[in-house]
């Protein structure tokens, strides 16, 4: 029998099934198309490695990855793509450095590398940048890497550890027995195990929610552009104040544009997909060239979006599923997961081997019992056709 199934092969899949596997533990991952392929977020993601203006719940897991990352190629003996061009969140008017310079503070006092740049010292960062910008929260340790390469990195690191992967192959179901979570389903088979963690993205409350467990998640997708190759103009990640922008350079020369403008959801023979909409596109781009002018020296190549979970609070739920012993979830990433993947995959390993984890006590699924039923309903039918502005 195994120990622990893992149902979803993205990067959060994937780096818990390495944790596991390393472990000792004997791992199987059912993944119902690959991991890392459309239109799951792992996918397409913006591969924003970034630890700065996050919500304090997700603070202990941020700088725990963030510590992991430089040496994870290393340590996975493949590349992620990882590049330490450091971050900086701009400010474009004087009314809004007094909040950033006090989020600045809180992040350093919590052990975060992150100073608050003076426009001279912004622009050393990112010349490329338009006139204008008052100042800056830079965190030098930041970068970015490349989604679909460090899922595969995690994947094989896993499966080098033992690890199985089942590929093209859907969970039906949880199979519930004597009050507690068994194994899984698929098809006619029974798949017996210990544990089952689900890494399941949008997709989870389809298997939770027949057993009583609906965790508070909704579908979100939101686009990436990405350009023909320019000349190296931008080192580091940005984003900015009130701005849905997201905007790196890849080290092919390719500008990377994201910030949470929505793509449409279309169900199609069964499955999900997203429809890129020409709104969406023209206002990411009229953003992105103004911060950072040489953008528009390049033209959209490709443009898409992927699905991912949105938690009704912002931060994931990761823990016990409730009321379905045997069971754990690690969801609800809300456009931000990419970076915390490294730490999420040791910290959910432990809980499954039975220690306490203190990094994710504030991000539990204990809280969904406290939650308002009414904030959840309005939230989950909510669907938003103005972008929401993140970071990414
Ligand atoms: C456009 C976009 C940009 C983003 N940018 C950033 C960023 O810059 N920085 C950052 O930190 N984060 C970013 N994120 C968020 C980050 O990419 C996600 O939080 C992360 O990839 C979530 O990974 P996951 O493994 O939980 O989900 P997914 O990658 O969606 O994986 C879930 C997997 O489960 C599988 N699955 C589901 N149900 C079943 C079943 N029944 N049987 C078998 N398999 C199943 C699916 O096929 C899928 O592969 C971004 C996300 C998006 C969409």
């Amino acid at each position: 029998m195994l120990d622990v199934v893992i149902v979803g092969g993205g990067v959060i899949g994937s780096s818990i099934a390495y944790h596991l596997a390393r472990s000792g533990a004997r791992v199987r991952v059912y993944e119902q198309a690959a991991p890392a392929v459309a239109p799951s977020a792992s996918w397409a993601s913006a591969g924003g490695v970034r630890q700065q203006g996050r919500d304090p719940r997700e603070w202990p897991l941020t700088l725990e990855a963030a510590h992991r990352w430089p040496d994870l190629d290393d340590e996975l003996a493949a590349p992620t793509g990882f590049i330490q061009g450091g971050h900086l969140h701009l400010v474009e008017t004087e009314a809004d450095l007094g909040a950033l310079e006090q989020r600045v503070q809180r992040e350093r006092q919590a052990g975060m590398n992150i100073s608050l740049l003076e426009p001279s010292a912004a622009y050393q960062v990112a010349p490329a940048m338009k006139g204008g910008v008052v100042g800056a929260a830079f965190t030098p340790e930041d970068g970015q890497a490349d989604p679909r390469r460090t899922t595969a990195a995690f994947a094989a690191a896993a499966q080098h550890h033992g690890a199985e992967y089942s590929n093209q192959t859907r969970v039906d179901g949880l199979v519930s027995r004597d009050g507690r979570i068994r194994g899984i389903s698929v098809g006619s088979e029974l798949v017996s195990a210990d544990t089952v963690v689900l890494a399941t993205g949008v997709w989870t409350n389809a298997l939770t929610a027949p057993l009583g467990c609906e965790v508070p998640i909704a579908v979100r997708a939101p686009q990436m552009l990405l350009t023909t190759p320019g000349p190296p103009r931008l080192a580091p990640t940005l984003t900015a104040v009130n701005r849905a922008l997201s905007l790196k350079q890849l080290s092919s020369g390719e500008y990377f544009i994201g910030g949470g403008w929505p793509t449409d959801v279309v169900a199609h023979n069964n499955t999900l997909a997203c429809r890129v909409r020409p709104d969406s596109v023209g206002g990411s781009w009229a953003v992105a060239t103004e911060i950072v002018p040489s953008v528009a020296d390049q033209r959209i190549d490709q443009h898409w979006g992927g699905l991912e979970a949105q938690s009704v609070d912002g931060v994931p739920f990761i823990g016990p599923a409730p009321g379905l012993e045997g069971a754990f979830v690690a969801v609800g990433f809300s456009g931000h997961g990419f970076q915390l993947s490294p730490a999420v995959g040791r910290a959910v390993a432990d809980l499954v081997g039975g220690a306490r984890v203190s990094e994710l006590e504030s991000v539990s699924t204990a809280r969904i019992h406290a939650l308002d039923p009414a904030i959840v309903d309005a939230f989950k039918h909510a669907s938003p056709t103005t972008p929401v502005a993140t970071l990414e």
